[in-house]
């Protein structure tokens, strides 16, 4: 460590908030919802921020929607909704709440924005990016329809209104399958563009007839795990019941028990409490899950996104006291980008997509740009 960051470090302790007897009063009772998890002396450093920033939503008429990617002391001390980005999405489009404070990435402050326009949504970090968001811009999906005329385009939330704008309907990896079906059946094309996540247009080609053409964005996160990976964790943990997230590759899937959303893994966990069970996706979801699952075992291999992590406490509180950094999108483009993820929401889908790669998960074609 430098002298440098020896100041540094000095600066930010200093600059830390104090832990109090009136903070205990206001932390105590959420303390108890992760008191299994975070020791004591941490605690006694989140608190105080824990304590502004609640303080801080009632003046402000704010609300956190914290995504299950965020560390416990966010998704259980301040979040006032927690989820996936689809159930994010809903809350944000139903809150009273002048005020959001997204506890997520850009992509899904800019969704809260799109369905919200009158509300101000601020994001904490701007720097909070995606790397499957980061992959694809509006002009990339205007050369694929060119290329496939004729062909609906059904894009993963998990994209800039940019492209949202010029797409016919958004999904996310609880409803892929069916929204790939529905988009085919009312277009009349035996073809649909699924973009950009290639390994969820591949584990949704698994599961159906209609052909896939995809862009070869991934998830840096989840496209790290191999199939290796879950038969060691088989060997070192035997009788262990795998969820795997579909960012994942197809093969990963094909070894898994089973295949879903975050909210999917989540909901297989409380209904069917496994003695051991292991969450193939982002770090902070098994810990979330393993606080509300006090009596199933968890093994952690995980992989940490570096996204979702650039939100933390003190950035929360700095947001909430400067109104930072506020999520801004041209007219235009919000309207168009709206009409694509409403189309989602306004949909009856009785059930959550299921990933069993019962054929092979062959996709038509896998776009990319021209270098
Ligand atoms: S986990 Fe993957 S998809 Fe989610 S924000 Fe991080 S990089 Fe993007």
């Amino acid at each position: 460590m430098t002298v440098l960051d020896l100041e540094k470090a000095r600066a930010k302790k200093a600059a830390a908030l104090p832990y109090t007897d009136e903070v205990a009063a206001k932390t105590d009772h959420l303390y108890k919802r992760v008191e299994t998890l975070i020791p004591p002396p941490e605690w006694r450093l989140h608190a105080p921020y824990i304590a502004a920033i609640n303080d801080l939503k009632k003046k402000k008429n704010a609300v956190i929607l914290a995504h299950n990617y965020m560390t416990p002391e966010i998704y259980f001390g301040v979040g006032d909704f927690a989820g996936d980005s689809l159930q994010l999405a809903k809350m944000a489009a139903e809150t009273d709440a002048g005020v959001i404070v997204q506890a997520g990435v850009h992509f899904m402050a800019e969704t809260s924005k799109i369905l919200c326009p009158d509300k101000t949504v601020l994001i904490p970090d701007m720097d909070a990016g995606c790397s499957l968001a980061s992959s694809i811009t509006g002009a990339d999906v205007r050369l694929m329809k060119e290329k496939y005329p004729g062909a609906p385009v059904v894009t993963y939330v998990n994209t800039s209104a940019d492209v949202k704008a010029e797409t016919d309907i958004c999904c996310t990896s609880s409803n892929a399958v069916e929204i790939v079906e529905w988009a085919a059946a009312e277009w009349k094309s035996d073809t649909v563009i699924l973009i950009p996540d290639q390994y969820l247009a591949r584990n949704v080609a698994a599961m159906t007839d209609v052909k896939i053409v995809t862009w070869a964005g991934a998830c840096e996160v989840h496209e790290r795990f191999t199939a290796d990976d879950i038969k060691e964790l088989r060997e070192g943990n035997p009788g262990v019941i795998v969820l795997a997230h579909p960012e994942c590759p197809p093969d990963v899937l094909a070894e898994a028990d089973f295949a879903g959303s975050t909210s999917g893994m989540s909901n297989f966990v409380k209904k069917h409490q496994p003695d051991n069970v292991v969450l193939i996706t982002e770090c902070s979801m098994s810990d979330n899950v393993a606080l509300e699952n006090p009596k199933v075992n968890f093994v952690r291999p995980c992989n940490l996104c570096p996204y979702m992590k650039k939100i933390t406490l003190p950035k929360i509180l700095k947001s909430l006291q400067s109104m930072q950094h506020e999520i801004l999108i041209d007219p235009a483009i919000s309207e168009r980008a709206r009409g694509a993820i409403e189309r989602m929401i306004a949909l009856p889908l009785t059930r959550q997509s299921m990933y069993t790669h019962a054929k092979a998960p062959q996709v038509m074609a896998v776009e990319a740009r021209a270098m």
